[in-house]
């Protein structure tokens, strides 16, 4: 019988991890099987226990399980811990072991595939939900110069700012704060783009030669990346390397090997 893993979620018949995952088996020659398990709203342990039971080693959590994931969880890494998320469960020796794997995902898939090197950088990260506090560790450890936080709801951005600010340069921000600042890195990392629409930041927050990165991938360009390809950026990037950086980082979790993530990014690109 092939390894038993999972993505849980609600809803979860968009997700496209079984595809990467079986892109990742395929190429790697790992025995693994991958499926999609839609958990009810209030069922989320109940349905992570059956799958442990099944014979599940493992499974990714995406929206909105990943704080319940976090809670379930009887030991975490120190980056599922800082983020109070969890996106990879590894079901191992009657424990949960939680991890959170999309600030490496985000940082992987700007140095490596985006050839952009984070040190020094200063570095705008917009939004201060779950996907923020996820990734702001990894990028502090990037040591760039600054990072800045900024939110719609300010007091959020302020919070993570006390919380991070022992592991790095991290200052929150207001939106009204950006008249004379610009940054080389402008992540976008709220949900606007779900809505068409943009945070509300001017212009001249991207430097010459600024990375423009929005998480959220669609077909079309998002709001963000319109509004950044207006104001003059050319090196613009949505987040389906992410997606495939953090999946590729629960993969070596679960198998130890390191699947190839470009071929994957490509054909997801394509298609
Ligand atoms: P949350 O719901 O936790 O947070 C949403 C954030 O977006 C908040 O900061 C909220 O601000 C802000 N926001 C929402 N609407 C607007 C708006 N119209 N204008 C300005 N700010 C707004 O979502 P997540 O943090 O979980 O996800 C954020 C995005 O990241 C999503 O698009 C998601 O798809 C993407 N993502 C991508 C991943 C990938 O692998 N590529 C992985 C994880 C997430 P406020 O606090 O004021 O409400």
């Amino acid at each position: 019988m092939l390894d038993q893993y999972a993505v849980i979620g609600n809803p979860i018949s968009h997700s496209q991890s079984p595809r990467i995952h079986a892109l990742f088996a395929q190429q790697t020659g790992q025995s693994v099987q991958y499926s999609a398990l839609l958990a009810p709203l209030d069922s989320f342990p109940i349905t992570v226990f059956d799958f442990i039971n099944k014979g599940g080693r493992g499974a990714n959590v995406t929206l909105p399980f990943k704080l319940q994931a976090h809670q379930l969880a009887t030991r975490l890494t120190e980056r599922a811990s800082c983020a109070q998320a969890v996106n990879t469960l590894t079901f191992e020796n009657n424990e949960i072991i939680g991890d959170n794997t999309d600030g490496i995902g985000l940082v992987n898939d700007i140095s490596r595939n985006l050839a952009v090197n984070l040190a020094s950088k200063r570095i705008l990260l917009i939004g201060a939900g779950g996907a923020s506090r996820g990734v702001i560790l990894p990028l502090l450890q990037q040591k760039p110069l600054l990072l800045t936080i900024t939110n719609r709801t300010f007091d959020k951005a302020e919070a993570l700012q006390q919380q991070f600010q022992s592991y790095g340069n991290i200052h929150a921000r207001s939106l009204d704060h950006f008249i004379d600042q610009s940054f080389d890195v402008v992540i976008n990392a709220t949900s606007a783009s779900l809505q068409n629409t943009f945070p509300d930041i001017p212009v001249n927050v991207f430097a010459v030669d600024a990375l423009a990165y929005d998480m959220m991938y669609s077909k079309e360009p998002t709001a963000f990346l319109k509004f950044a390809q207006q104001s003059g950026v050319n090196h613009l990037s949505d987040g389906i390397g992410m997606l495939v950086e953090q999946a590729a980082e629960s993969f070596y979790i679960w198998r130890n090997v390191r699947p190839e993530t470009k071929p994957v990014i490509a054909l997801l690109k394509s298609q």
